[in-house]
């Protein structure tokens, strides 16, 4: 299970806190050759890391996530790079097999699931060429950012993309043979209304010309985070927060129009098609071991409790690549058994497939544990010895886990 950040974005949205760099649209032929020149370092330098980190990549879930950043504003030539450099390391191959800076992918072993992270505007830069060449390389999943389709809201979140945007790059992944698209969308903005937000989720039902579902929602509630524009914002005056009042309204709005549609909400913010639900995602609810590549990218071993990360810092990453030492950017930590313990309840009780009643019985405060089971704030998943948050406690979710650790 891998991750690969690409810390590239045109622009910042408001919200994001991500570890990212500014990459503009240049108009100049000498800036679109120097950002040409700074992409096809940048993908070697991944190569070199995955490469350096061989040992590492296992095949116990077999799926690469691209995320950021941006990822679609990479040439193809940086995802051929990168996909021939994995799949030939998990074949077994050496790092001077793979010396040959071409990384053939030819007669590689596919992922099960392979992600890449795209939004819209590129999408449609980059038309359906751009997308049937990524899904030549084993890519099986896009996940588009799509936030809102109202466009006020979409510029207040400084996105570069209009809702119109949106459906013209949904048409053309799918035209392009993209049969597993995931859209992520935002609630809980102060001034996004409950009309505006089911008329936001009437639109991405209804996103497809081929009268199609997405296959997969992500929907997650705008929170201000430190370092993001939203938290100057706020900082200033000049914007606050949604009540809780707003937000649950909205999240229920979410979950009713999700459910009539036919999603399985099997996590807290994520919602599948039967048989779409994210492999790479599931897999770090469930503390799978996965390996992070790029600047900023994490990843974890749940052997030895550690978890590790490179340090958000682009010049220093390729600095690193040009040493041919990685280690100079790598930070880590161990965790505690009780912090490894809280985590996987955590993680675990986001989920509608929950935990095993027995693990939480054992490592629950045992009176917290009695009264979530009297409330419903625990309840059992049908035909299993698990427990899970009802779906209609899990806007309450954190509240009830810290009362149970
Ligand atoms: S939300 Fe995505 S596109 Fe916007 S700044 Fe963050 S990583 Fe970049």
């Amino acid at each position: 299970m891998i991750y690969v950040h690409v810390p590239f974005c045109r622009n910042f949205c408001t919200y994001c806190d991500f570890y990212s760099e500014v990459a503009a649209r240049c108009r100049k032929a000498e800036d679109i050759l120097k950002q040409e020149k700074l992409f096809e370092e940048f993908s070697q330098a991944l190569c070199a890391e995955a490469v350096s980190r061989a040992g590492e990549i296992s095949d116990e879930v077999n799926t690469l996530y691209i995320g950021g950043g941006t990822p679609s504003v990479l040439p193809l030539s940086a995802f051929r790079a990168l996909a021939g450099t994995l799949k030939a390391l998990r074949l077994g191959a050496s790092g001077s097999d793979l010396a040959d800076a071409s990384c053939p992918t030819s007669g590689r072993r596919e992922f099960e699931e392979f992600t890449v992270e795209v939004n819209p505007e590129d999408i449609i830069e980059k038309g359906h060429e751009y997308v049937e060449g990524l899904l030549e390389l084993g890519v099986n999943r896009i996940s588009m950012g799509v936030q809102s389709f109202d466009d006020k809201i979409l510029r207040f979140m400084n996105r570069r993309h209009s809702s119109e945007d949106a459906v013209k790059a949904y048409g053309i992944l799918e035209e392009a043979g993209v049969r597993n698209i995931s859209i992520d969308l935002i609630f809980g903005l102060p001034q996004l209304s409950l009309d505006q937000w089911k008329n936001t989720l009437d639109k991405a039902l209804n996103i497809s010309s081929r009268g199609t579902l997405p296959q997969h929602v992500s929907s997650y509630q705008l929170s201000v985070e430190p370092g993001s524009m939203l938290a100057r914002f706020a900082e200033k005056g000049v914007w606050s927060e949604a009540s809780d009042e707003v937000c649950q309204e909205q999240y229920s709005a979410l979950c009713e129009a999700l459910a009539s549609a036919g999603y399985h909400h099997y996590e807290i913010s994520n919602f599948a098609l039967p048989g779409y639900e994210a492999v790479h995602n599931s897999a770090y609810w469930r503390h799978v071991p996965y390996v992070g590549l790029g600047p900023g990218a994490h990843g974890f071993s749940p052997l030895d409790a550690s978890r590790q990360w490179n340090a958000d810092d682009l010049q220093a990453y390729l600095d690193a690549y040009r040493n041919g030492d990685f280690s100079a950017i790598r930070e880590g930590e161990t965790l505690t058994r009780e912090q490894l313990v809280l985590e996987h309840i955590m993680l675990g009780l986001r989920t509608s497939a929950g935990l095993p009643a027995d693990y939480l019985r054992a490592h629950c405060e045992p009176a917290a544990f009695d009264r979530a089971l009297d409330s419903g704030d625990l309840q059992a998943v049908p035909g299993s010895e698990r427990l899970r948050i009802p779906e209609s406690r899990f806007f309450v979710s954190d509240s009830i886990i810290s009362s149970l650790v």
